[in-house]
């Protein structure tokens, strides 16, 4: 029997229950499908990533004995027909997708498949408790994440599983769909990329086991040192999955250990969010927000999306998303922020230009990232609680080194985080767009306008 092995979100060889599916059935031609509908947003970053981790997936199928990782371009209800035609397969195995265009992509296919007498199998997802597992006692979803986190601990996820051994693979003769070469896709002076492929994401994860989770929990907020996994993207791509974190976390002790199955769990918990409610990554997760005055992003938009908005830790961290497709934690709360409260800016225009410039970018962790700073989210920050962005640069960047990396004009200024109008001068730095205490009362006022 031939099957198809549509990977997605799991480009990886190890522990892949969808590919352990697949080749349990017997022959398994391995598809990557490039959709228009999600490479068309996606900024030069995150294409040349996923470019990168598609080629180290070919060359890993190519060492397992595969002809290599089959590409075809196009309308995944069309294609993915087109390739199971092509090889005569009657099931295409994937790991279920939960977010909103991929769940209707998904039943497309399907029905597409049902139409040729082929069944679309879904095994797995890309979380070590697929959303819409966990409900409350009321039966609906969790709201606040502790009451969620606290059942979600209690699942006791898999063990990880090798990679197949299998000797049938199948190509895809070239005539027989829109197959085509590996995307390449170069990068645009300036930006630098992390490594892509499960083997690099592994030797990442077995470094930050051995030097960084044992601080994890305190460095985890400080963006100038190297103290975060930078999993995430490979998190995204599925390139590991969180059950090969949590098998290593359940053997780590200490408080970085429980931190970071704490951030691991954010992630799931938003994913879950999502699936409950899809309308929610677009719209207010809180809808009387929706009725706060906002301004339209004009030229202020427009120095905050390019790093020139004279507050040097916002800066930093709009020109550090730029230049390496990632963004620390910490200042992705401080950057959204600015945005929303000093520049009375919807977060929907910001959560956009980083999904466009993320290589991690996540519908459900940044769009309820984003409702979190908000404050129209799930258990959100509360509104009043503005950040400063020169008291949070000056607490988390204590010594400067992360503005001074990203904001090279400040390297050699008295003080990175608030510079004096003559420095500012003298190094062609700007002067702050807006008057951080001002922006504060507004931002106070209009949100006092819609809590009656
Ligand atoms: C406005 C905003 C937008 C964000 N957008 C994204 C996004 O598009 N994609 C994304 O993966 N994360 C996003 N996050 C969450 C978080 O910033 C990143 O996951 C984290 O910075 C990634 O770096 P790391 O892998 O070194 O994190 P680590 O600190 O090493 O954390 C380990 C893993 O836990 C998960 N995680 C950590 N913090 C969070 C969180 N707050 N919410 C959800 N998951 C978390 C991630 O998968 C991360 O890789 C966003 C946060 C905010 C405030």
């Amino acid at each position: 029997m031939a099957s198809l092995m549509w990977f997605r979100r799991d480009l990886r060889l190890r522990d892949n229950p969808a590919l352990l599916e697949a080749c349990a059935d017997g022959e398994v031609l391995p598809l990557f499908v490039i959709d228009p509908r999600l490479w068309g947003p996606a900024g030069p970053s995150r294409r040349a990533y996923l470019a990168a981790s598609l080629r180290s997936l070919d060359a890993g199928l190519r060492a397992a004995g595969a002809p290599g990782l089959a590409v075809v371009r196009g309308e995944p209800a069309r294609e993915v027909v087109r390739a199971a035609r092509a090889v005569g397969a009657d099931q295409v195995h994937v790991a279920a997708d939960f977010g909103p265009y991929g769940r209707r992509r998904d039943a497309e296919v399907e029905q597409a498949l049902a139409g040729v007498g082929a069944e679309l199998v879904r095994t797995g997802s890309p979380y070590a408790v697929a959303p819409g597992t966990l409900t409350s006692g009321s039966g609906d979803h969790y709201r606040v994440f502790t009451p969620f986190f606290r059942v979600w601990e209690q699942h006791q996820p898999a063990d990880p599983q090798p990679a197949p051994r299998h000797d049938a693979w199948l190509a895809l003769d070239p005539g027989a769909a829109a197959s085509t070469a590996l995307p390449k896709t170069p990068l645009p002076e300036g930006i630098e990329l992390p490594a892509a492929g499960e083997d690099a994401t592994l030797a990442r994860w077995r470094e930050f086991l051995e030097r960084g989770l044992q601080d994890y929990a305190e460095a985890r907020d400080l963006p100038g040192t190297d103290g975060t996994s930078r999993l995430s993207v490979h998190l995204k791509y599925g390139e590991v999955h969180p059950r090969q974190l949590l098998a290593d976390l359940a053997r780590a002790r200490g408080r970085g250990a429980a931190a970071y199955r704490t951030e691991l769990a954010w992630r799931e918990f938003y994913a879950d969010v999502l699936w409950h409610q899809p309308r929610t990554a677009r719209e207010y997760y809180k809808t009387q927000y929706a009725g706060l005055a906002y301004d339209e992003p004009g030229e202020l938009f427009a120095a905050w999306q390019e790093g020139r908005t004279g507050f040097p830790v916002v800066d930093a961290g709009m020109r550090q998303l730029r230049s390496v497709g990632w963004m620390h934690n910490r200042v992705r709360m401080i950057t959204a922020s600015f945005l929303v409260k000093d520049l009375h800016v919807e977060w929907q225009h910001g959560a956009r230009h980083f999904l466009h410039w993320l290589v991690d970018g996540d519908l459900a962790s940044n769009n309820h990232g984003w409702q979190w700073v908000a404050g129209s989210g799930t258990d959100p920050s509360p509104f009043f609680r503005v950040f400063n962005p020169t008291t949070q640069g000056r607490k988390f960047d204590p010594d400067g080194g992360y503005v001074r990396r990203w904001v090279p004009e400040l390297a050699d200024v008295a003080d990175p985080h608030d510079p004096s109008p003559d420095d500012r001068d003298r190094v062609g730095y700007p002067h702050p767009v807006v008057d951080h205490a001002e922006e504060r009362r507004e931002a106070l006022a209009r949100w006092e306008r819609i809590r009656s």
